[in-house]
C-alpha cells in the first residue's frame, strides 16, 4: 500500500513506514493511503473469535504493508495486553436507552489517545529498521495534559527512541502534572516552562523548525519526529475498534450481522470520528457519523453550512479535549471527498483568512455520512448527573457531550438504528467536574476528588490514578522558554 499527500496530485508516494517515520508530507498535507482497503461482512464477523490484540494486528496489516505481519501480531500483543489494558482494551457498555458505550479508556492514562500511542511508537520503531534509519527519533511534545501523558507511556523503554515533554507550569492540572513527574521510563525527560500551552507548543514549533537545532541533533545520530495525530501511524490503529466494537455487538446479539449502525464520537481535532468514517469505507455497516461537539461548536456549523470559520470566540469547557478550533484531520476528509487540489486551495484559505466554503455538491457529499451536534456545558453536566442517577452509569465529560447529541440525534430525526457511542475518558480523569455536575462539594485537590468520587459514587478509582499518591517526583525541572532549545540539545 502506498500513501499519498492530502494535498498533492502528481506527487512521489511513500511506503507506509515511510508515512509513519516523516508524519507530515514535504507539501504541508497528511498522509493517505492510495485506496482504502476492503472487508467483508464474514470477515468482520470472525474477528469475535479471536483478541483484541490480533483484531489490531490483521486491520493493521491491510495498511501497513511492508510491515513484517508476524512482528506486527507481536507489537499488538504487547501493546494491547492485559497488564496495559486490565479488563481489555474496548469492552461494550449497554444503556438502557440501547445505546452501546465502547469504552475506549481502560489503558495506562484512562483516556482513549492509549489506543494509539501504545501501539504507535512500536510502529516507528519498525519505521527506522524498514527504511533503514540509523539514527534515534526524539519525540518532542508540547502538551496542555492528556497527550504528553498517554506519549510519555507509549514510547517509554520503546527501541529506537526517546522522548521529551514540556508543559505550562501552571497550565495542567494537580493529577496531569504528577502523571508525567513521576513517569517511568529509561528513555523519557519531562520538563515544565513557564508560560502558557501557546509558550509551549510554539517553542516546540520553532525546535522543529531550526535547521541549526537539527545539524547540531544530526551529529549526535538523533532526529526529531512528533507524536500528534496528523501521524497516520495514531489514526490506523483507531480504526480497529470500530470494527472490533461491531463483530462484538454482533457475538453478544445487540445486533444482527450485516445490521447497520451509526456511531456518535465527541470530536476535537477530527481525528478519531475520520477513523470510523474510514471502518465505514471500508465495509463496516455504519450509516451514520454523529460528530458531536462542546460550545465550539464549528464543526457543527461546517457541517451545517459548508462554512469552516475559525474566526470566532474560543471557549474554554469542562470538555478541555475538544476545544478545539482547527480540525487538523478534516483535511483527510477533504481530500477524499473534494480531492488534493482544492483541498490545498482550502488549507491555503484557511491559513491566510481563517475560513474556507466547501461547495455545495461537497456538503451534500459530507451530509450523506455525517451529522453534526453540540451540547452546551450545562446540557453536558446535566447529561451525567441524569446518566449517573437514572441509569447507574458514571461518564466523564467528554462521553457527555457524546451521549448529549445522541439524544438530540434520535429526537430529530427518530432513527432507531443501533447507536455505537465512544466513550473517550475515564470519569476519574476529570473527577472534579464530574463531582461538581453531580451537586457533589469538590475538595480543591485533585488527588482528594478522586477519592470523594469513588466513596460518592461506588465506583473504583482506576489503579494508574489510584497509585499516583505514593509515586516519587523524578522530573521536576522548570525553565523559561528561551532555555527550551538547550533542554532539547542536552536530551541523553
Ligand atoms: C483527544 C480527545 C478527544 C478528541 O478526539 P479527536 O480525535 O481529537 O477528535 C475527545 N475526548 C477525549 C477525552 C480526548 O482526550
Amino acid at each position: 500500500m502506498k500513501f499519498l499527500s492530502t494535498r498533492e496530485k502528481n506527487q512521489n508516494f511513500v511506503n507506509s513506514a515511510e508515512a509513519i517515520k516523516e508524519g507530515l508530507a514535504p507539501d504541508g498535507g497528511l498522509y493517505l493511503p492510495e485506496s482504502i482497503p476492503t472487508l467483508s461482512l464474514d470477515e468482520i464477523c470472525a474477528l469475535a473469535d479471536i483478541p483484541y490484540s490480533d483484531r489490531a494486528a490483521k486491520i493493521l496489516s491491510l495498511f501497513l504493508t511492508d510491515y513484517d505481519k508476524d512482528l506486527l501480531t507481536e507489537d499488538c500483543r504487547d501493546a494491547y495486553s492485559e497488564e496495559r489494558f486490565p479488563g481489555g482494551p474496548a469492552p461494550l457498555y449497554s444503556l438502557p436507552c440501547g445505546t452501546e458505550v465502547l469504552e475506549l479508556w481502560h489503558g495506562p492514562t484512562c483516556a482513549f489517545k492509549d489506543m494509539a500511542l501504545q501501539i504507535m511508537p512500536k510502529l516507528l520503531s519498525r519505521a527506522l529498521t524498514i527504511t533503514g534509519e540509523k539514527r534515534k527519533a526524539l519525540i518532542l511534545v508540547a502538551t496542555s495534559g492528556d497527550t504528553g501523558k498517554a506519549a510519555l507511556e507509549g514510547y517509554r523503554d520503546v527501541d529506537g527512541t526517546g522522548i521529551l515533554v514540556f508543559y505550562p507550569v501552571d497550565g495542567v492540572s494537580k493529577v496531569q502534572k504528577l502523571q508525567m513527574q513521576t513517569q517511568a521510563g529509561e528513555n523519557v525527560s519531562v520538563c515544565a516552562i513557564r508560560g502558557n500551552f501557546d509558550d509551549a507548543q510554539n517553542g516546540v514549533k520553532q525546535i522543529f523548525a531550526d535547521e541549526k537545532t537539527a545539524a547540531e541533533l544530526n551529529e549526535k545520530g538523533i532526529f526529531l519526529s512528533s507524536a500528534n495525530s496528523i501521524n497516520f501511524g495514531r489514526l490506523a490503529p483507531q480504526i480497529v475498534y470500530y470494527i472490533s466494537a461491531y463483530a462484538d455487538m454482533v457475538k453478544k446479539s445487540a445486533i444482527k450481522a450485516g445490521d447497520k449502525i451509526n456511531v456518535c464520537v465527541p470530536t476535537g481535532n477530527f481525528g478519531n470520528i475520520f477513523a470510523a468514517y474510514i471502518a465505514k469505507e471500508m465495509g463496516l455497516p455504519i450509516d451514520r457519523l454523529v460528530c458531536a461537539s462542546n460550545s465550539n461548536n464549528i464543526l457543527t456549523d461546517f457541517i451545517e453550512t459548508g462554512v469552516y470559520d475559525r474566526n470566532r470566540k474560543f471557549h474554554t469547557t469542562i470538555s478541555p479535549s475538544m476545544d478545539i478550533l482547527i480540525s487538523s484531520n478534516l483535511e483527510r476528509l477533504l481530500s477524499l471527498i473534494c480531492g488534493p487540489e482544492k483541498t490545498a486551495a482550502y488549507m491555503k484559505d484557511l491559513k491566510e483568512t481563517g475560513k474556507y466554503s466547501v461547495s455545495s455538491e461537497e456538503l451534500a457529499k459530507i451530509k450523506e455520512s455525517f451529522s453534526g451536534y453540540f451540547c452546551s456545558e450545562k446540557e453536558t453536566a446535566e447529561v451525567i448527573k441524569n446518566t449517573y442517577e437514572k441509569d447507574g452509569y458514571l461518564i466523564d465529560t467528554h462521553t457527555a457531550v457524546g451521549l448529549g447529541c445522541v439524544k438530540k440525534y434520535i429526537s430529530e430525526t427518530g432513527d432507531n438504528k443501533k447507536m455505537l457511542l465512544a466513550s473517550t475518558a475515564s470519569p476519574y480523569k476529570f473527577s472534579q467536574d464530574v463531582l461538581a455536575s453531580l451537586g457533589i462539594d469538590v475538595p480543591a485537590d485533585g488527588l482528594d476528588a478522586l477519592g470523594v468520587l469513588s466513596e460518592n459514587t461506588n465506583t473504583e478509582i482506576p489503579r494508574p490514578l489510584a497509585e499516583l499518591k505514593g509515586k516519587a517526583v523524578r522530573f521536576d525541572t522548570t525553565v523559561d522558554r528561551e532555555e527550551m532549545t538547550a533542554t532539547v540539545l542536552s536530551f541523553k
